[in-house]
């Protein structure tokens, strides 16, 4: 544990000279997969069959929710029944926006009137979260609502309070296991209590993206109980819509994506797709079929992604411990693909800035919250995933001396 008045600031400030000279050019930013674990999944382009087993063509046109034998692969995943998910495009965030277009335009099963013609639509948001549920938000002109996260999840304390006496509160982004960027996976408890909350708007919804579903560090994936299911239980049937995708355990934006919801979102949201598209890329379907047979064989690769990532989430542990106890604090993920590191308060844009002058590109701070605005400006979101560990050491040694140097200035 250091104590920030014992560094010596002359000799950090030459460690952080001697690393500007270094020429770094090291990108921490995104959560993408690495060059490896793309390998991991080649023989998927070598898979040029065309008809499932039970005789579709996957050549032509038609089957609008997807493959049956693509639904039954990854209805486990969200812990659904294989008819409740439709599987769509390449990318599970164009489900999540295009489901919140929807409901802006057309409104959701239960609404009064589209939510466009509200007057105000607010949605909760977990904080720190993922930057790209933000955005869809801000160019929707949804107003945001922050909600602290502790170890179990949201505050639900907080949120059943402010969604039982706002009816204008008609949504929330909830990424329920590794969350991005804490790692956090939520509670039993939580899940219920989300499930069956009263809510002043009655189209209440819940975007459930489980993006991290199967993405552990070596532990297996960490139990979730399922949103859909216990919405059901608690007489919200309506209430969810869960999202998943394999851009993080085969091709990052050329896998599958899948939604799963009731009958009743179902068949509304297969209405509208309907004059959207003739239905989805069945073939990219039918090799992830054939690519992983059953839900074991989705375990089993993700059982070799963690292999080749928990190095690099162990290396920024280890360098963290070794130079910043004290200075910060920092989640310690058991899946999922990022660290979030919490400076002392006021100094993450420093950090960040520090950083990038010598050439370790951080992503921006108080990204990880609505307007990109972290009100105690102390949040970083490290991403380990992309570079080779050896990249990945050099940036967090590189970051570690950054926290010193920003402590010690801000200390003196
Ligand atoms: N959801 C979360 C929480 C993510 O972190 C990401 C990618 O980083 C995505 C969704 C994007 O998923 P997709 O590639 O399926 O659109």
């Amino acid at each position: 544990m250091t104590d920030p008045r014992s560094l010596d600031i002359d000799s950090i400030e030459k460690k952080y000279q001697e690393l500007a000279a270094q020429g770094l050019k090291l990108d921490m930013t995104r959560g993408k997969p690495g060059a490896d674990q793309l390998d991991l999944s080649n023989k998927l382009l070598d898979i040029a069959e065309s008809h499932t087993a039970s005789g579709i063509d996957c050549r032509n046109y038609g089957g609008l929710d997807g493959i049956p034998e693509a639904r039954s692969l990854f209805a486990p995943m969200l812990g659904c029944h294989h008819d409740e998910l439709i599987i769509g495009g390449n990318s599970s965030l164009t489900l999540m926006y295009d489901a919140l277009i929807r409901a802006m335009v057309f409104g959701v099963p239960g609404c009064e009137k589209p939510w466009i013609k509200e007057e105000k639509v607010r949605f909760l948001c977990p904080v720190p979260g993922y930057d790209r549920h933000f955005a869809i938000c801000e160019t929707l002109n949804i107003e945001m609502i922050p909600i602290e996260t502790n170890a179990a999840g949201p505050d639900l304390d907080q949120v059943e309070k402010l969604v039982a006496d706002d009816p204008s509160i008609k949504g929330m982004w909830c990424v329920p296991k590794y969350t991005n960027p804490t790692g956090t996976t939520y509670s039993d408890s939580n899940v219920e209590r989300l499930a069956s909350m009263k809510t002043a708007a009655p189209d209440f919804r819940i975007w459930w993206d489980n993006a991290y579903a199967v993405h552990h560090l070596g532990s297996g994936p960490a139990p979730l109980k399922p949103l859909l299911a216990a919405c059901q239980a608690a007489g919200n049937p309506n209430r969810a819509l869960m999202f998943g995708s394999t851009s993080k355990i085969t091709f990052a934006g050329a896998g599958v994506s899948f939604i799963a919801t009731s009958d009743a979102n179902k068949k509304d949201i297969l209405a509208r797709v309907g004059k959207q598209t003739i239905g989805p890329d069945k073939l990219n379907a039918l090799r992830h079929v054939k690519f992983f047979g059953d839900y074991e064989g989705i375990l089993d690769h993700m059982n070799k992604h963690a292999k080749l990532l928990r190095p690099k989430f162990q290396a920024v542990d280890r360098i963290f411990t070794n130079e910043i106890s004290g200075l910060a604090t920092w989640s310690k993920p058991t899946g999922g693909y990022f660290v979030s590191l919490d400076t002392k308060d006021g100094l993450a844009s420093k950090v960040v800035e520090l950083a990038n002058a010598i050439g370790v590109k951080l992503t921006k701070a108080g990204a990880t919250f609505p307007l990109s605005s972290d009100p105690r400006n102390r949040n970083i979101r490290i991403a380990p995933s992309l570079p080779p560990l050896e990249e990945v050491e050099r940036a967090m040694e590189a970051v570690a001396v950054c926290v010193q140097l920003a402590t010690v200035r801000a200390e003196q």
